[in-house]
């Protein structure tokens, strides 16, 4: 098994290209779902974060509401670092419980499906492989006007706040190009895949896990000698 990160920019196609790849039967590990529910209400991040900003962050059916909290922390850098260390915890030990699950039944490679992968970096040490969902900057432009109903002016500030598209791809081990038709991007999906299911780098993974098993055996059986004999 190995870890593939997909990432993009807001409207560059990620989200399409991800239920390609799901059709395909890879397993996908999505930071946005898992974002949402780490902070599910009778989560502890749920019950820490009503400590920390009020009860007048949630809905009237108890959830965060993620607008408000997102204005809150998008304007105080302090209580942005306190959500962070409140959620980024939990999202990483969700992220590490639905790697295992997928690796326990037998995937070669594993996709995250993260928004800010290169922003954050957290994640890119423990990945094999970076695919960036590219699209040209005017296509991003109308296709997020269009999806999202907003102006040109509200879009203009929305990519102004991410890393640009050019750099992300810049970065990438693979790079998809999302600015034609969806068929041309289903046809590299194809391709993407392939050569990640024809990898040999899920061996390493499979032979230490088989390795430290086979420890673990040998200590016990050891151990079992030294009580019984
Ligand atoms: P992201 O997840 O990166 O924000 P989406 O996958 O939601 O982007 O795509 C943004 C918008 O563009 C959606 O409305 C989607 O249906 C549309 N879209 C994506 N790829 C294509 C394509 N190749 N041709 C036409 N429209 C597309």
């Amino acid at each position: 098994m190995y870890l593939v990160g997909l990432t993009g920019g807001i409207a560059s196609g990620k989200s399409t290209v991800s239920s390609m790849l799901r059709e395909l039967g890879c397993p996908i590990v999505d930071a946005d779902v898992v974002a949402r529910k780490v902070v599910e209400p009778r989560s502890l991040a749920h019950s820490r974060i009503v400590f920390h900003f009020g009860r007048e962050i949630l809905l009237e059916n108890g959830e965060i509401d993620r607008q408000k909290l997102g204005r809150i922390v998008f304007a105080d850098a302090d209580k942005r670092k306190l959500l962070n260390s409140i959620t980024h915890p939990e999202i990483h030990r969700e992220m590490f419980k639905q790697i295992i699950y997928y690796f326990l039944r037998g995937f070669r490679y594993i996709v995250l499906d993260v928004p800010l992968l290169f922003e954050t970096r957290k994640l890119t040490q423990f990945l094999n492989h970076t695919v960036v969902v590219y699209c040209d900057p005017a296509t991003q432009l109308s296709r997020l006007m269009l999806r999202d109903g907003l102006t040109q002016e509200e879009v203009e500030q929305r990519l102004a706040a991410q890393m640009p598209l050019n750099e992300k791809r810049g970065l990438a081990s693979h790079v998809i190009e999302n600015s034609g038709s969806r068929e041309d991007t289903h046809r590299q999906v194809l391709r993407l895949h392939t050569k990640l299911e024809d990898s040999m780098d899920f061996l390493l993974v499979r032979v230490l896990a088989v390795a430290a098993t086979a420890g673990l055996g040998g200590v016990l059986l050891y151990a079992a000698k030294m009580i019984f004999s």
